[in-house]
């Protein structure tokens, strides 16, 4: 069974993996976006580089961010594409971009814009500047980018036929609102969860998909439908939000597994590690000019510590035999592989820097699918685990309740019952006590003493609108409701003489008892005190005992003023 269980966690991560790897990239109308790009002081000069060939890289990697600008160069040449109108490039912070277009005539126009007045599109997270007009068709475009932030700004740039530029395709558009609005829904299941079962890994799950919305929200350019915040803010939100959400990961995976699934030592690291794995984000969002070539390196070193940790967790407890770790593989796996790829690409001197950004929210919706999955299944089984530990409890309760020679209810129990059983109707009250008990322990031995006392709590616990009360050694109590109830608990006091003399021959005596007995009119109020009642059937009780004893004494109650009625039995 256990065999069939992993197979089929397996076969899980194979068919979402190649789903995902397997998906076509968004195809965007590009005029071009093979490039040759240069890496430049502050004091060099659009036309010092134009006489420096030896500069220009024209692989589509190896950007270096550290000097204080990056020149992309872009030579249109295919007369069959459409004019080039604009410069697309990742949403991405920088101080100022100059773009010279030299046309197929010879002219040169320039422009130069500041990180205010970029155009953020809604349906991407991309920033447009528009290529300045030139009477002919564009035949080189060079593009100065001041103090960039990030690689992505140089990698992702590309020639766009579009004034305004264009965006993702519809479909993609359509998929990344369907994740905004897929995370809404595990969002809200998880507060509901959390009233119903306060538990810490429901809270981290909250904090990792809310501060995933968020995310969506500007990594997808949604943010530009209803707000405009620049690249700098963005880049400042995304960060912290990032580093947020993997550090509530970590925090996520040490309270959502088993308590045994983890090696403690692995839960102090994952404990320790994620305020480092925030700090990664927090350094990314600081908006310290002197730190800008390394800034992006803040949060992926952040999200590389939670990753590894992560990948070690999600190891040790496989190993160890988690049920619930089944569902963080299935679901974070994409995660953590587009997670290594988008590092990796940054990273590595040979590859392209890209943000990946559709297939990364793809991944994201996958980890929150299978995470809801699990966090269900986990809350049905903490359910089922505190239903039988209830229910426990109150078979232990009626044990600890009962009186152990006669196994009525003991008078702790019916003190904390009182009330609800008042609200029931059972608003008559009588204490009954054995008169000259002592008398038989005396004569005839404990052990016969014992055997009265079970035919008195026998013959009280018959009468089923009763309960029946051992209040301790020979006075019991009972509760009645119903009509008639004090005449019921009469009988009662009567019949205990018969049924001892016939259930325990040999006494030589009849056995009595006396009573006190107090009706609460039914008009009267709901809270009653059962100390209170009962110290009116102790006194009623005292008085009969006075009188002779073998009789009872009556009270009728109405709220709290009595009306004393009293009759010898
Ligand atoms: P009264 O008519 O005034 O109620 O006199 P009484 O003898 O019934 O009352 P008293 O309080 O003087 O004595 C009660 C006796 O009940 C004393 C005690 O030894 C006995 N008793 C208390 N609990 C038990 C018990 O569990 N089993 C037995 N056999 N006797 C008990
Ligand atoms: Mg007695
Ligand atoms: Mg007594």
């Amino acid at each position: 069974m256990d065999w069939m269980w992993r197979k089929f966690v397996l076969f899980g991560l194979v068919a979402l993996l190649s789903g995902l790897f397997g998906m076509p990239a968004a195809a965007a109308p590009i005029v071009a976006s093979q490039t040759c790009h240069a890496s430049a002081d502050a004091a060099e000069t659009y036309a010092d580089l134009r006489r420096a060939p030896d500069r220009w890289m024209c692989s589509d990697s190896e950007y270096d961010i550290g000097p204080e600008s990056l020149f992309l160069r872009y030579r249109l040449t295919d007369p069959a594409k459409p004019r080039a109108q604009s410069l697309v490039t990742h949403a991405s912070p920088f101080r100022a971009i100059t773009i010279w277009v030299v046309d197929e005539s010879g002219k040169v126009r320039t422009q130069r814009y500041s990180s205010a007045s970029a155009h953020h599109l809604i349906d991407g997270p991309m920033m447009v500047l528009p290529l300045p007009q030139t009477p002919a068709r564009p035949r080189l475009v060079t593009v100065r980018i001041d103090q960039p932030w990030n690689k992505t700004i140089a990698s992702e740039a590309r020639l766009d036929s579009e004034p305004e530029g264009s965006g993702w395709d519809m479909g993609v558009v359509v998929a990344m609102a369907a994740i905004c609005g897929m995370l809404v829904v595990p969002l809200l299941l998880n507060f509901g969860f959390y009233l119903v079962l306060r538990r810490p890994f429901v809270l981290w799950h909250i904090v990792m998909v809310g501060l995933m919305l968020v995310e969506t929200v500007i990594g997808t350019g949604f943010i530009h439908i209803g707000a405009n915040p620049d690249a700098a803010t963005e880049i400042a939100i995304n960060s912290l939000c990032f580093g947020a959400v993997a550090a509530a990961g970590l925090m996520f995976l040490v309270t959502f597994l088993e308590p045994d699934a983890l090696s403690p030592w692995l839960r102090r690291l994952m404990v320790g590690c994620a305020p480092l794995v925030m700090a990664g984000g927090i350094f990314t969002a600081l908006p310290i000019e002197a730190l800008r070539p390394w800034s992006a390196l803040g949060i992926y070193s952040g999200i590389s510590l939670a990753i590894v940790i992560i990948f070690i967790g999600i190891t040790d407890a496989w190993r160890r035999g988690s049920k619930l770790v089944s569902f963080l593989m299935v679901g974070w796996s994409p995660v953590l592989l587009v997670g290594v790829y988008r590092i990796g690409s940054y990273l590595l001197p040979n590859a392209r820097p890209t943000e990946s950004v559709v297939i990364f929210q793809l991944a994201l919706a996958a980890e929150v699918l299978a995470n809801s999955l699990g966090i269900v299944i986990r809350f049905l089984e903490l359910r089922r685990e505190r239903d039988l530990a209830n229910a426990r409890a109150t078979e232990l309760e009626g044990v600890a309740g009962r009186d152990a020679l006669t196994g009525l209810w003991n008078r702790h129990s019916i003190e904390r019952r009182f009330n609800d059983l008042f609200c029931l109707g059972y608003r008559t009250m009588a204490v009954i006590d054995l008169d000259h008990f002592k008398r038989i322990n005396d004569l005839h031995g404990h052990a016969v003493g014992d055997a009265v006392l079970k035919v008195v709590a026998t013959t009280l616990a018959e009468d089923p609108e009763a309960c029946a009360i051992r209040m301790g050694g020979e006075e019991f109590l009972l509760l009645l409701r119903g009509p008639g109830s004090a005449e019921r608990a009469e009988r009662c006091r009567r019949a205990l003489s018969t049924r001892i003399a016939a259930a325990v021959p040999g006494l030589g005596h009849v056995v009595t008892a006396s009573m006190g007995l107090v009706e609460h009119d039914l008009s009267g109020t709901l809270d009653v005190e059962f100390a209170v009642l009962y110290s009116h059937c102790d006194r009623l009780l005292y008085e009969a005992k006075r009188l002779g004893r073998n009789r009872t004494m009556r009270e009728r109650l109405t709220g709290f003023a009595p009306e004393l009625q009293l009759r010898t039995g």
